[in-house]
């Protein structure tokens, strides 16, 4: 194990702890304008490299979860649709998290069980 992989993690799913998968360019990129992917749990991630993106990368996860629909996408309500939550110093190229340099920011979003 190299130092820099003592000190640095992996991205864990901050819903259900297990490590995803690195944000990938998602199939429909006329959609996606970002990097993304899928946990195991359906939790949904999009990558910020930038840390500049903030909202739009959050709303293109929602619509990663609502299966491409902007509109139920944009109809959904924090906390009560959905659970947000963020992976922040993310390397993209090590994919690690606290690696020196590293700015990205991963948003998840799960959606809460049909209602
Ligand atoms: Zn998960």
């Amino acid at each position: 194990m190299t130092l820099l992989e003592r000190k640095t993690k992996p991205p864990l799913c901050p819903f259900c702890g297990q490590e995803i998968a690195p944000p990938r360019p998602l199939e429909d990129n006329f959609l996606y304008e970002f990097d993304g992917g899928e946990c195991s749990c359906g939790a949904t991630y999009c990558l910020d490299p930038t840390a500049r993106n903030g909202g739009a990368v959050l709303m293109q996860a929602m619509v990663q979860a609502c299966r491409g629909d902007w509109d139920k996408a944009q109809d959904l309500s924090s906390d009560i649709d959905y659970v947000e939550g963020v992976i922040t110093r993310y390397s993209p190229l090590a994919h690690r998290v606290n690696a020196p340099g590293a700015f990205g920011t991963i948003y998840c979003i799960r959606l809460n069980s049909k209602k």
